[in-house]
């Protein structure tokens, strides 16, 4: 984590329950600016729940989420996304009826009006949603349905949708589960761009450890609930407790 500045992202002592069910437990986690931090645990250990308490779908019973200075508790999550948390969805959810175009056209006019209070320019909003459409390589598919595109480029799309709303934080909450070996480097590379060129904080959530370890420069693992190691991804995939409790499985 870069020490000289403040963690973008600061949680602490954050637990969630489900009834009588502790999906989590206790967590800390700070995320530096800039960071690419990896996320891994077994399905059901807490992940994605923990995504929504960071985001603001759901509301955690104890402990404290802090971002980019601002203290989130309680805040819905259309105030999180304003601040500049995104994250895309373990299954995307696009507008079947829009083009591709026009489902990145509906987060930016949200963001611009968000953020400014005015409408922008057809203009200028055209020229972000091509400039977003080249990001992620899906120029060639504008004007197409979200119906037609393959699972990697529906893929591309939900973290075009996310990014288009101008993050300092992206999320991306198993953005690579059932991709082939060449579409799960593209999307890497993707992220790496996303976070090298825009300068992006990433959290990446993924059960793909090729993935994980090329990507990430810190990873933290939870296991039922808890988080049971965050460091060095070579240390972390190397601790004996990780090994038993996920990636020995
Ligand atoms: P992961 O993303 O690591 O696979 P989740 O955060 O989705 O895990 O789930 C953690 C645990 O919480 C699981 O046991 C899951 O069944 C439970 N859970 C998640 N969301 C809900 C919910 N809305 N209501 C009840 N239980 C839930
Ligand atoms: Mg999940």
């Amino acid at each position: 984590m870069n020490t000289a500045s403040a963690p973008i992202l600061q949680v602490k002592g954050l637990s969630k329950r489900f009834g009588g069910f502790v999906a989590l437990d206790d967590i800390d986690l700070d995320v530096g600016q800039g960071e690419r931090l990896g996320l891994i645990g077994p399905n059901g250990s807490g992940k994605s729940t923990l995504v929504n308490c960071i985001c603001g779908t759901l509301q955690n019973e104890t402990g404290t989420v802090h971002f980019n200075g601002h203290a989130l508790n309680g805040a819905p999550a259309h105030k999180r996304t304003h601040l500049g948390l995104a994250r895309s969805f373990q299954l995307p959810r696009p507008f079947a009826s829009m083009t591709v175009a026009d489902n990145i056209r509906v987060p930016l006019l949200y963001t611009v009006r968000q953020r400014t209070g005015l409408v922008h320019s057809h203009i200028d909003l055209g020229r972000r949603c091509v400039e977003l459409l080249a990001l992620v390589g899906l120029e060639h598919l504008a004007e197409r349905s979200p119906r037609d595109l393959s699972q990697v480029d529906m893929r591309k799309l939900e973290l075009a949708r996310a990014v288009a709303s101008e993050p300092k934080l992206l999320i991306a909450d198993e953005a690579m589960a059932g991709l082939s070996h060449s579409e799960v480097e593209d999307i890497v590379q993707l992220l790496l761009r996303l976070n090298k060129d825009e300068g992006i904080t990433v959290i990446l959530i993924e059960h793909i450890m090729r993935a994980v370890m090329s990507f990430s420069q810190r990873l933290a693992v939870l296991v039922s609930g808890r988080k049971i190691a965050d460091g060095k991804p070579d240390e972390v995939v190397n601790n004996p407790q990780v090994v038993s409790a996920y990636l020995g499985q």
